[in-house]
């Protein structure tokens, strides 16, 4: 299987998952629970009240300070820059999860957007999480 089938098979697993419903879940006392941290779309725009070094320095700090790790979901658009490449190490040395989340960030419900579209918006953001 090469690289684009893989993509296009785990693209449709994603798409034909379903939630376990609540009866057949299996429970767990209050001490095994856990939560996930997920970020999405981290950027290096700036914002009105901090910059974009200083917001993600802050996210660093707070996950840092509370032993959490976070899964960042990576827009290739919003990290296509010395400055996004920073902020990916940043995030990977802390020992964060890097995840794609395509590269123009696209409506993949649309007609437009097919497998194809899909693929190439993966691959795309996939090389710039891998630099
Ligand atoms: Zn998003």
């Amino acid at each position: 299987m090469d690289r684009r089938q893989l993509l296009l098979t785990c693209a449709s697993l994603a798409l034909s998952c379903r939630a376990t419903p609540a009866s057949r879940r299996p429970s767990a006392n209050a001490r095994d629970r856990r939560f996930a941290i997920t970020i999405d779309d981290p950027s290096t725009e700036e914002t009105p009240r901090y910059s974009a070094d200083e917001r993600n320095r802050l996210i660093l700090a707070q996950l840092a300070a509370h032993g959490a790790q976070a899964m960042l979901f990576v827009c290739g658009k919003r990290i296509d820059s010395p400055q996004g490449a920073e902020l990916l190490s940043a995030f990977n040395r802390a020992g964060h999860l890097l995840a794609n989340h395509s590269y123009s960030h696209l409506n993949f419900s649309a007609p437009a957007n097919d497998a194809e579209v899909f693929a190439g918006e993966v691959a795309r953001s996939e090389a710039l999480i891998a630099r």
